[in-house]
């Protein structure tokens, strides 16, 4: 079987799925590439959707052996952002027109973080209604695993979407590059919650984590298939100075071209597979080579995440090395954001929320 005769096909089997994440030669990748933008055109729109992203705390009290972040990384300054400043950020994001915004933080676990989170979303999404938005801005929240009722004291105040990564579907491989207390199942059990509270879910995977092979991936796939996921948010690995794995950095900089071209096939044949999901063009994609996120877009994604983290803590929030932006003083405007998007003959949503079609036109 030949992977260009698989592309048109309804749904696809594990083998077919590692045929496609396969391809490797540039013929078959650009028609690859071309399926997923037509799959992306058909079921989504070619729109690309904004949401203003806020790292407001990086303070964590999980010790994943990628991150940056991790709590046991002493080399960092923890901070937490004022409400005043997030609240600020999150108006300016609502007047400039990116319509939605996702929070996102370390893990804390801890009831005043969550009294927080919650009084933030609250105040978010009453302080930035106007006529073009007039539910507020569209909130999305990446701030871990947290038990059923956080989840629902969340959606109540107003957020309707969360990112929770699986980072592998592979459990073993899950257990290798986490520490024991962090649980896989555990995980799981938090994407299942998030969906019975009423979210829409966006999960995803890291592309490239040493010992990850191609049956992961494909694997992966049928998982978000099986999980019923709204949005994806998937991007190269990129290894940290600070952490653990920083012993691959030989194995990592030797692959670097092929783990970034994963990564941009794994969109692809996402698209393809899953068909009418948002799925995000992440900022890894960028940190790794410059027009990273507009390739992303180019292989069937629809959705970006401008940095809106007020500068001055913009040096601390990095999960990886080589994080863009940081040294700019200013936000990304709408006005940057869009030029960069229009480049790639792909129209901007202005105020809108974009949410995931597969969410509400459900089989
Ligand atoms: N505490 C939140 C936010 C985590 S950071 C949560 O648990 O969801 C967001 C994502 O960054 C993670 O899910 C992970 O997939 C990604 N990330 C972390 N370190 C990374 C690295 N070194 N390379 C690439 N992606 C990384």
């Amino acid at each position: 079987m030949k992977p260009d005769d698989l592309l048109n096909n309804d749904s696809f089997s594990i083998d077919e799925i590692k045929l496609l994440l396969s391809v490797n030669d540039k013929q078959s990748i650009e028609k690859l590439q071309q399926r997923a933008y037509d799959v992306m055109k058909q079921y989504v729109g070619e729109k690309v959707y904004l949401r203003g992203l806020i790292e407001f705390s990086n303070v964590c009290v999980n010790d994943c052996y990628y991150c940056g972040i991790r709590k046991c990384n002493y080399k960092i300054k923890r901070y937490t952002l004022e409400k005043d400043e997030i609240i600020d950020s999150a108006r300016w994001c609502a007047e400039q027109g990116f319509g939605s915004l996702v929070l996102q933080s370390g893990e804390r676990n801890d009831e005043q973080f969550i009294d927080f989170v919650e009084a933030i979303v609250r105040q978010i999404k009453s302080e930035t209604k106007s006529d073009k938005l007039p539910k507020g801005l569209g909130i999305t929240l990446c701030v871990g695993e947290q038990s059923s009722k956080t989840y629902q004291r969340f959606f109540d105040a107003g957020a309707h979407r969360y990112l929770l990564r699986i980072e592998t579907s592979n459990p073993e491989l899950f257990k290798k590059i986490h520490p024991d207390f962090q649980l896989y199942e555990r995980r799981l059990k938090a994407l299942k919650a998030l969906k019975e509270v009423g979210f829409q879910v966006g999960t995803g995977v890291m592309t490239g984590i040493p010992g990850q092979t191609i049956d992961d991936l494909a694997k992966d796939i049928l998982f978000f298939k099986e999980m019923d996921i709204d949005m994806l948010g998937m991007g190269p690995y990129i290894v940290h100075s600070d952490t653990p794995m920083n012993s691959y950095y030989y194995e990592y900089s030797v692959r670097k071209r092929e783990i970034y071209e994963l990564a941009l096939k794994m969109i692809a044949v996402a698209r393809i597979v899953l068909k009418d999901v948002n799925i995000a063009s992440t900022t890894a994609l960028q940190a790794m080579y410059p027009l990273g996120r507009e390739a992303g877009l180019m292989f069937g994604s629809n959705v970006i995440m401008p940095m809106l983290t007020p500068a001055h803590v913009r040096n601390d929030y990095q999960l990886y090395n080589g994080k863009p932006c940081i040294d700019e003083f200013t936000s990304d405007c709408f006005e940057c954001v869009q030029q960069r998007i229009e480049s790639t003959g792909r129209p901007v949503a202005k105020d809108e929320y974009g949410d995931s079609p597969h969410f509400y036109y459900k089989v």
